[in-house]
């Protein structure tokens, strides 16, 4: 059950205050920076995320429900509560079967909201998909239940997708890549470190498999945490699979048949009806023989009961109590360290429209998102927003042609060949223009596992129909509701209304604020079109290398010199941000603020920056991107976060990013001998 986009170069993965407003002010009065957040005690140059968030941080907890407090949650708290008001007056006596997309959102809702028949129904909810499991009587068979999990509940060692082709940018691919762990990331199968976190998976699939009546739950545990360790140690790296380029490897049906010949490939294609098809993109093809390998290696029984507990693990957030909270309980609060369950109502938001699908493709599965977006965006995002934020976005895509232009370590070759493609980038803003269709989906008002089941299949019969025609241009991959924002292969830019809120983007708000917050991020997003990644995808949309070598290598030399300063930072005690994997997020960072700078400087014309309760224009550029950031985690989510996540941990987004731009010294006074300062001949410039 995946719906993973392979070139999603880059969600910004912000994980997310909901306050009354008066339409005429800004959110944070009274002119869009909150003035009572600052740490006065701190020294810019020391600890600028500090200086600009200290008492922001100082007065706020993180809530028991999850694992950080930060700006970005309180607009999803706010997105939140109008989604919530959206879907209670939806489901406010709804028919048993609606018909129209209003009713369908609100059924859907009331049937995850219907605890006492959720409990009735037990894991009898899920009987179909155990018993099919418990009646396989070969591995095809088995690995027909694999594929069907492209709509269904069923783990698989390989996950399908479907996504543009990367070299025949008009057509659509089918994405074959691994899929099989059920652990985070493959480290934590591998390092000793993680021994605690493997020791709670094991009883929590023991727990799962006694819940299911399943024979010999701690055997079997025992050997499913084996099973897997074994895919792990088959599985790319993070790193690798950021890599595009050793990604696109075409095969046949027979091919795949070739290249991991201990998997029955047709029987599992069958099952994700792509039988027909002779042509999929294996990602990370050289783990495939591996996988193949491992999965042939184990026994029928223990392949069975690994489906059986994935099955339950993908599915109990449907089920009744005692599912729910072992899930609960080993994925949240183990893993991440979260106390307590969120409130019914927001998990039931999340099982109908759907929730940071960049961030985590699981929970988009089977949901209602795009109507819930629709029905969203009808209500709360209006066309003058929608029009500031188009102005906006134009002078952030002129100041990058400029810096573009002028460039001083680009050759002419390849500086043409990027004012071209930059040519082609569209910028998408709150909504899509053309909407999903849901007039075939059956929803009842009391078979929530069956919502979920039959949103799923209508979503992959979709994807699959849509694959056969030419690339739809116009399409989204982030719902209208979300709070994130990307840059993917269709040289499309994507910023979703949900994410165009304060403090991020306020339409009330001083532009210096809005230039340093929202254009920062959209500045972020263009130049991932055009770096290490980036680069590889030309102004037609095809895989292809257009740097010259000269520029490539000083391009890394630059790029080496932002690398080891992030490396000197250290989050948690012990463990160092990753350069590598957080190189091309740094540097669009870095970017992205130095040309927000620049395209605020332009829309002054000439006229010198306001000075808005002492602070200039240039402060609050930079307070804008600073207090945008604000918010803390618990130490287990920020280890997690800064071993798997390419993002740079938040306050590292603020301290390494100002220090390498000029202006900020200028601005804040930041001299030798302050904590983050850097001489100007070390300081890092790329964009
Ligand atoms: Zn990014």
């Amino acid at each position: 059950m995946k719906k993973t986009p392979y070139l999603l170069l880059s969600g910004i993965l912000f994980a997310s205050a909901a306050m009354a407003r008066d339409s005429s002010t800004p959110v944070y009065p009274p002119f869009g920076v909150d003035l009572t957040a600052f740490d006065k005690t701190t020294k810019p140059g020391d600890d600028f995320f500090q200086y600009a968030n200290g008492s922001y941080l100082a007065r706020t907890d993180i809530p028991a429900d999850r694992p950080i407090a930060s700006r970005r949650y309180e607009m999803t708290d706010r997105t939140d509560q109008q989604l919530k008001a959206l879907l209670e007056s939806a489901s406010n006596g709804v028919g048993e079967q609606p018909v129209d997309l209003t009713g369908k959102v609100g059924a859907f809702y009331a049937s995850f909201m219907d605890e006492a028949t959720v409990n009735r129904l037990g894991v009898s909810a899920i009987d179909p998909e155990i018993s099919a499991i418990k009646g396989a009587s070969d591995l095809p068979a088995l690995a027909r239940l694999m594929g069907q999990g492209v709509q269904d509940f069923y783990p698989s060692p390989f996950g399908m997708f479907i996504d543009t082709d990367l070299k025949k940018p008009d057509a659509y691919a089918i994405g074959i890549g691994e899929s099989g762990l059920g652990l985070p990331d493959r480290d934590y199968y591998l390092e000793a470190s993680f021994a605690p976190q493997r020791d709670a998976y094991r009883a929590y699939a023991e727990h799962l498999l006694t819940l299911l009546n399943w024979p010999d739950p701690a055997g079997n545990a025992t050997r499913i945490l084996q099973f897997e360790t074994a895919l792990a140690q088959g599985s790319w790296t993070k790193v690798e699979e950021r890599n595009p380029d050793i990604q696109y490897n075409p095969v046949s049906k027979a091919g795949l048949q070739a290249l991991a010949p201990q998997f029955p490939w047709q029987a599992y294609l069958e099952g994700a009806s792509t039988a027909d098809r002779d042509r999929f993109i294996a990602t990370t093809n050289s783990a495939f023989p591996k996988l193949a390998a491992t999965v042939s290696a184990t026994p029928l029984d223990t392949l069975k009961a690994w489906m059986a507990f994935r099955t339950a693990d993908a599915a109990a957030p449907y089920l009744s109590a005692p599912f729910d909270n072992a899930r609960f309980d080993f994925r949240q609060k183990t893993l991440q360290g979260q106390a307590e369950q969120a409130p019914r109502w927001k998990r039931a938001k999340t099982a109908v429209g759907g929730d940071d699908c960049g961030a985590n493709p699981a929970s988009c599965f089977g949901t209602l998102d795009w109507a819930v977006g629709k029905l969203y965006a009808e209500r709360y995002f209006p066309a003058p927003t929608k029009a500031a934020i188009t102005e906006l976005v134009g002078n952030i895509k002129a100041a990058f042609r400029n810096r573009l232009q002028h460039l001083e370590w680009m050759g002419a070759a390849t500086k043409k060949e990027a004012l071209k493609k930059l040519d082609t980038y569209t910028i998408k803003v709150g909504y899509p223009d053309k909407w999903r269709d849901y007039s075939g989906v059956v929803i009842r008002r009391d078979d929530l596992v069956g919502n979920v089941r039959r949103a799923a299949a209508a979503d992959w019969a979709f994807l699959l129909n849509r694959s056969k025609g030419p690339v739809d241009k116009s399409d989204w991959l982030m719902t209208p509701q979300t709070n994130d924002a990307y840059n993917g292969s269709l040289r499309d830019i994507v910023f979703p209304a949900g994410i165009l809120q304060a403090p991020i983007f306020d339409p009330k708000a001083d532009p210096a604020i809005n230039y340093g917050a929202v254009g920062a991020v959209i500045g972020h997003e263009l130049t991932h079109g055009f770096d290490d990644q980036g680069r590889k995808i030309d102004a037609s949309g095809a895989l292809r290398d257009w740097w010259t070598k000269a520029d490539a290598a000083e391009f890394q030399r630059r790029a080496a010199i932002l690398g080891a300063q992030y490396a000197q930072f250290e989050p948690v005690p012990g463990v160092h941000i990753n350069p590598d994997l957080t190189m091309g997020e740094n540097i669009a960072d870095l970017g992205g603020l130095t040309m927000a700078l620049d395209a605020y400087h332009a829309s002054l014309h000439g006229r010198p920056a306001p000075v808005l309760d002492g602070l200039t224009g240039d402060q609050r550029v930079f307070l804008g991107w600073a207090q945008a950031w604000a918010g803390k985690a618990k130490p287990e989510a920020i280890r997690q976060a800064t071993i798997s996540d390419p993002h740079s941990f938040r306050k590292y987004r603020v301290n390494g990013v100002v220090r390498n731009i000029d202006p900020w010294y200028s601005a804040f006074g930041v001299k030798p001998g302050d904590k983050l300062y850097i001489a100007p001949a070390k300081r890092a410039r790329i964009w």
